[in-house]
């Protein structure tokens, strides 16, 4: 019991010494060296982070279009649509990220990006165009994407709250819970109708 409270009593008390004097804490506090540390390896590893999503972001605005062309349920045409807005509000959110960081916006390759937009591509190649085959393979391939983008969103939101970047905190995590919603919508969609349609076809159509 008393050992417990220590530990929660030093945790409170090491994260309120880390916002309020961040600049004069760090040399003394190795532990805390990140924090608020432009120069850290941790802000740099977090920066190429951004970057990569920024580019797997562009990536998927360009890949949305074909998905929506691609899907037979006007359901899932129009959440494609829709997604593709909000991939361009998260685009221009990430560049206020680099923004309040005093960074230019920059993309790096994102190879993981790559590879499930590939992976889309192929789906759409092997299946059956206007079946709601196609559709099962489209949702279960953006939902990949946003599975991705959920991990990276989550792991960049709590490494900005470590460095003390609040204002990128905040707009990651704005991403993030869009994300997330998205990849709900996409479950709904599979479950109202698209996959029991799925299950009613055979190989005649
Ligand atoms: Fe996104
Ligand atoms: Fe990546
Ligand atoms: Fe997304």
């Amino acid at each position: 019991m008393h050992d417990t409270k220590t530990i929660i009593m030093a945790k409170t008390t090491s994260k309120t010494t880390s916002k309020t004097s961040t600049k004069t804490a760090t040399k003394s506090q190795p532990k805390n060296a990140g924090t608020g540390n432009g120069n850290s390896l941790l802000h740099e590893f977090f920066l190429d982070s951004l970057k990569d999503i920024y580019y797997a972001e562009k990536a998927i605005a360009k890949a949305l279009p074909k998905m929506k062309k691609s899907a037979s349920s006007e359901q899932l045409a129009s959440a494609f649509e829709d997604h593709l807005a909000v991939t361009k509000e998260q685009i221009s959110r990430l560049e206020q990220v680099f923004e309040s960081l005093d960074e230019k916006a920059k993309g790096k390759k994102c190879e993981a990006i790559e590879g499930l937009i590939k992976e889309a591509e192929s789906i759409i190649e092997d299946t059956e165009d206007g079946t709601s085959t196609r559709d099962v393979g489209l949702i279960m391939a953006a939902q990949k994407v946003e599975h991705y983008e959920i991990a990276t969103y989550g792991g960049l939101h709590q490494l900005a709250i470590t460095l003390g970047h609040e204002e990128a905190a905040d707009l990651l995590m704005q991403t993030l819970e869009e994300e997330k919603e998205t990849d709900v919508l996409l479950t709904q969609i599979a479950e109202n109708d698209i996959n029991y349609q799925a299950a009613e076809e055979d190989e005649e159509g």
